[in-house]
């Protein structure tokens, strides 16, 4: 029996976590689970698998839960979540699916204790990739992705000398508004933004998606991931979503990871690695699929992507000021307080007014963090 600590579990990722752990009781045992306010359905999550610690994001909702189950232990907050993440235990798998910074001081923490990891929080790497990973490398534990092209290239890599890596190759779909120009975007809903043409997720990500800044977030995901430097990772518009990740060798060939959209493959391979497991995905038959296609990201189209990018090079606290930015931005879009061009525009204001004073530690990337929303919440709330 694996020990899972869950964090995020209401979520998109955390909803499919548990629906795998559902499906291998003989493989796995929930231990601990977080959720942020969503208590329906962390009740569910109480009733079925019983864990021995859950956590809750504010006092209220902390209360509430507690009325329900008087003898759970709750915890609250990001002490809470720390909690979960570092819980007693041994050879147990941090499952980290929370949105957004937050997911950062649990996977720390989860690092110093020695505890193996399977990271959905990208944010966790963006904004923590250069603390996170030497510890993760000293410590010898396993970080492994649960982002579908990160786990595209995991698959590509697994067994190739990394000398012989040339370039590795992550797809993105284009998100809601990929057949939209520019001009186009003015004005655009909150309800056509939420709409991605291939893959269910959350609302965050959903948003970044259509920015594409969640595309360069993934190219910061991967240089941390897999040690490899940025002019040697690229990104591909490919609107099929079929082929998630690619790695180009010495020898001029190429693997691909390939499958229909499912988060579910991605979790499956973060949990059950090294071992592949049987599971029902929708087959995919290559006589139906046709034509597959892949284009240059136009910068100029996301410019997001571009900044991303920039600031990934740029490193240090860099990384955290677009981070923050980015997650205040379309928090207030997803609330109907800006435009969707507005988020923009937020994160390029805030990289322009934040620089960096000092060198990288988890203090000074959570003291910024925190700075910097303060302002876009002051500025635009
Ligand atoms: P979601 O919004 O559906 O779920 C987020 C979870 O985090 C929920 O359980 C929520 O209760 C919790 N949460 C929210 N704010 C929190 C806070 N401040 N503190 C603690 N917990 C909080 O998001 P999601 O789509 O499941 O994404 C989770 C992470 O996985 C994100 O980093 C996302 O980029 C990444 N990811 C998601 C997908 C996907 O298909 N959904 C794919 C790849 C990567
Ligand atoms: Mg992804």
């Amino acid at each position: 029996m694996r020990d899972i600590y869950l964090l995020g579990a209401t979520g998109s990722i955390g909803t499919q976590v548990c629906d795998i752990i559902r499906a291998h009781p003989e493989v796995f045992n929930l231990v601990t689970a977080t959720a942020h306010t969503n208590i329906k359905q962390l009740r569910e999550v109480i009733n079925q698998f019983h864990p021995e610690y859950v956590s809750v994001g504010t006092h209220e909702a902390k209360r509430e839960l507690q009325e329900l189950f008087p003898n759970q232990e709750i915890g609250v907050g990001e002490t809470g979540l720390i909690k979960a993440a570092t819980y007693e235990g041994s050879d147990g798998l941090l499952v980290n699916a929370v949105v957004g910074s937050a997911g950062l001081m649990p996977t720390y923490q989860a690092v110093l204790k020695g505890r193996d990891i399977a990271l959905a929080n990208k944010e966790t790497l963006v904004i923590g990739g250069d603390i996170i990973m030497p510890l993760v490398r000293e410590k010898r534990i396993s970080l492994l992705p649960i982002d579908s092209e990160h786990s595209a290239l995991m698959m590509c890599l697994k067994n190739e000398p990394k000398e012989s890596v040339t370039s590795l190759i992550i797809t993105a779909s284009g998100g809601s508004f990929r057949d939209k120009t520019r001009a186009e975007l003015t004005g655009v809903t909150v309800q056509d933004a939420l709409l991605h043409p291939n893959w269910s997720m959350g609302a965050k990500i959903t948003i970044d998606s259509a920015t594409m800044m969640n595309k360069g977030f993934e190219i910061i995901e991967a240089h941390h991931l897999f040690d490899v430097p940025y002019n040697r990772i690229q990104a591909v518009l490919h609107q099929e979503s079929i082929v998630h990740g690619l790695v180009e060798f010495n020898d001029g060939s190429m693997l691909a990871h390939m499958g229909h959209p499912d988060m579910r493959v991605p979790i499956n391979i973060a949990l059950f690695y090294p071992k592949r497991i049987p599971y029902q995905a929708q087959q995919l038959d290559l006589t139906t699929l046709k034509k597959l296609q892949f284009d240059r990201v136009s910068t100029k189209r996301y410019p997001l992507f571009k900044l991303a990018i920039e600031a990934g090079k740029t490193g240090g606290i860099t990384p955290t000021i677009l981070n923050a930015a980015n997650e205040v931005a379309v928090m207030l879009f997803l609330n109907g307080k800006i435009t969707f061009l507005q988020i923009e525009e937020i994160v390029l204001e805030c990289l322009n007014k934040f620089k960096q004073t000092k060198s990288l530690t988890i203090e000074y990337i959570l003291e910024t963090d925190e700075v910097v929303k303060d302002y876009v919440h002051k500025q635009y709330s």
